[in-house]
């Protein structure tokens, strides 16, 4: 399995997205992160869809840049798609099992008991970031999108499933239909685009400039993520949300190093 995953991350790696090279999938790769292989074959599965996309739009994954308003002072971006409509926001989670979530709602619920939170008003506040480093005219343009895998079923308002709507919720799989779906409407919708070449460029440049790549930057935001996080813990070899319970367990317990593993994944976690 890891061979296979190995050979799939090579052969991502000769066709690369345009310069980005400091963040990509495979250069954050080390042996400890086997264990978290699962969540890397979701993040394989969005880069191919994002392969799928024209090649006039251009995107950028694992952006991680300034944000005063956040906690930690930084937001990390998953993934963003400069479109010749609009610049595409997408946030990609892991969790597994049924996903009830509403708009105007702070917390959503994972299997009707584990809280998360509204993942759109985690999103919002990257598109802040985003806009901050931009010009005003481009303001008017972010689509938030959230995806999840196929191992979720989503009990969400519909409306964000419908396309029209410029807060989106997908499955990974159909990542680049939604895209399509939506400039394909915006299309019939404005007629002209509402970026030239000329301004996808300017805003990628922009968005790859900010983007901070310095590890210890980057560790110190993930800490402090982790200290401040009340929210729920998920095990780290399948992002299964665990109960409090097994959370104190595993941090307790030294064989775990620090990091939290379902029942399944406690005897079974390398
Ligand atoms: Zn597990």
């Amino acid at each position: 399995m890891f061979l296979l995953l190995n050979f799939l991350f090579k052969k991502k790696e000769n066709t690369k997205q345009l310069k980005d090279k400091d963040t990509s999938t495979t250069s954050r790769r080390t042996k400890e992160q086997i264990a978290t292989r699962k969540g890397e074959l979701g993040e394989y599965k969005i880069n191919i869809q994002l392969d799928q996309l024209p090649k006039d739009y251009c995107y950028l994954s694992d952006l991680f840049v300034e944000n005063p308003k956040a906690k930690s002072g930084y937001s990390q971006i998953d993934h963003l798609v400069i479109t010749p409509y609009g610049i595409m926001v997408i946030e990609t989670k892991n969790y597994q099992g049924t996903i009830y979530g509403a708009k105007n709602q702070k917390n959503w619920l994972i299997n009707g008991k584990f809280k998360m939170g509204n993942p759109f008003v985690q999103n919002y506040g990257h598109i802040q970031a985003l806009k901050s480093l931009i010009d005003k005219k481009y303001h008017g343009l972010f689509i938030s999108i959230v995806s999840f895998t196929k191992r979720c079923t989503f009990k969400v308002d519909l409306d964000y499933r419908k396309i029209s709507s410029d807060e989106l919720i997908v499955y990974d799989i159909e990542l680049s239909e939604f895209i399509h779906r939506k400039i394909s409407a915006m299309r019939t919708q404005y007629k002209e685009p509402l970026l030239n070449e000329h301004d996808i460029l300017i805003l990628y440049n922009y968005f790859a400039k900010a983007n901070i790549t310095e590890p210890k930057i980057r560790e110190q935001h993930n800490k402090i993520l982790k200290s401040k996080n009340t929210e729920q813990a998920t095990c780290e070899a399948c992002n299964k949300p665990v109960s409090e319970k097994v959370k104190t367990y595993c941090l307790n317990n030294k064989k775990f190093k620090g990091k939290i593993y379902c029942f399944d994944h406690q005897n079974n976690h390398n």
